[in-house]
């Protein structure tokens, strides 16, 4: 029971709220919002470049004024720039932004608030090597330090890049691994950085084994830690032995996103991970392997949820969630310069009842809510859905994650 402005709320009608609210946000997400810059003007934030950790044109993170959901959950979905047709609008009224859904009648939502992201003082301090350390990693409000050390994958050079993904920059910078690993131990010796993820797409000749190892190194060095929490966000490799290396190295979790599950749709959908990780076989194996040296809850893979019958991912999903993988499934948009940009995503009940199914199966094969957040990114919304079921509630509000303190070794 929740009292809230003098009302007593039951867990029950708390989570019916937060079913609205997730559902809601969702659609927003699914059928996209129209950014008129005109009415933007009208509010005083930032948008761009010049703010950090925000892609140019990117408006910052919003959440709806008196949300349920913790700000860094779902939110600044559907301010992408790339809806043709969006749903949503967003429209200045008296100095305050609110949401307006169109179609057949024109429908006021709710008002949001944009949070604008300040960098912490310590990402303005220098690596050894003169680079500030905000150009290395960013860091959101739980503690996950985001690494993203190169905007390269060489599977778009060779045009083999995945249908659904637009990433990867010529002659893009790579961080180097004593950077990224002085970064990260800084902020984790100053008790902000609780978490790693380091990621980005295929390097030339799959070198990111070595690139693992030497950033490993250097946080152990600089830390003293054994292992640390971090997350590896790696292509399967060919020779299964290198997943031992990670664990070796201090990694404390490993996630390799097979992307789609059924076979023959992943080969014409991910050729260059066809062609380039032994085959989607070799993928299925890796995982299994994966499961063995770090444990249950500690090897993820996401599946890129509408390309491919909701039928087939829920029997991946319960293929990895049964042997202790984190499989997840996320909310697949249509992104320009990808091979599929102009396509369609399902509709929002498609996606929100796959996410049920997906919480469903966490439940059933006892993972906790701890287990879902040991590797990075979480495993999204189905992730929610699972809190929301254990009636993990504080003030009516969803409990945000918090990462445990680490042991050192
Ligand atoms: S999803 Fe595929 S194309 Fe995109 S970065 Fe990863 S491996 Fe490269």
């Amino acid at each position: 029971m929740t009292q809230e402005a003098g009302r007593t709320l039951s867990n029950e009608e708390i989570k019916q709220e937060l079913y609205k609210e997730i559902e809601l946000k969702l659609d927003i997400s699914v059928k996209g919002i129209n950014i008129d810059r005109e009415e933007l003007k009208k509010l005083d934030i930032k948008a761009g470049p010049d703010l950090p950790g925000n892609r140019s044109g990117v408006l910052p993170p919003w959440n709806f004024v008196n949300s349920r959901i913790p700000d860094d959950r779902i939110g600044g979905g559907g301010f992408g720039q790339d809806y043709i047709d969006p749903l949503y609008g967003l429209e200045v009224e008296d100095g305050k932004p609110y949401i307006y859904k169109y179609g057949r009648n024109k429908t006021k939502i709710g008002e949001v608030e944009f949070k604008e992201r300040k960098r912490p003082e310590i990402l303005n301090r220098l690596t050894s090597d003169g680079v500030p350390f905000y150009s290395i990693a960013s860091i959101n409000d739980a503690g996950q330090v985001h690494v993203n050390y190169s905007q390269i994958c060489v599977l778009k050079d060779k045009g083999e890049d995945c249908y659904f993904c637009n990433y990867g920059v010529r002659n893009a910078i790579v961080k180097n691994p004593k950077q990224v690993g002085e970064v990260f131990s800084e902020l984790y010796l100053a008790g902000v950085g609780k978490h790693l993820n380091l990621t980005s797409g295929f390097m030339q000749e799959r070198r990111e084994l070595e690139y693992y190892l030497d950033v490993a190194e250097e946080i152990r060095k600089r830390t003293g830690l054994k292992e640390f929490r971090g997350t590896a966000v790696i292509g399967a490799p060919v020779d299964l032995s290198q997943i031992e290396k990670y664990k070796e190295a201090g990694f404390f979790s490993v996630r390799m996103n097979i992307e789609i599950w059924d076979k023959y749709i992943w080969r014409a959908i991910c050729p260059g991970k066809h062609n380039h990780c032994g085959g989607w076989e070799n993928w299925v194996k890796a995982l299994e392997r994966a499961v063995e040296v770090f444990g249950k809850g500690k090897v993820a893979s996401n599946i890129v949820g509408g390309i491919e019958s909701k039928k087939t991912i829920l029997e991946g999903i319960e293929y990895e969630v049964s042997r202790g993988i984190v499989g997840s499934a996320s909310t697949w948009r249509p992104v320009k310069d990808s091979f599929l940009e102009g396509h369609r995503t399902p509709e929002t009940y498609w996606h929100l009842d796959l996410q049920k199914k997906i919480a469903a199966e966490y439940k059933k094969y006892g993972f906790t809510y701890a287990d879902l957040h040991n590797v990075s990114p979480s495993a999204g919304l189905a992730v929610d859905i699972f809190h929301v079921e254990e009636e993990a509630f504080e003030n009516g509000k969803l409990i945000p994650w918090r990462y445990p303190e680490a042991v050192k070794a």
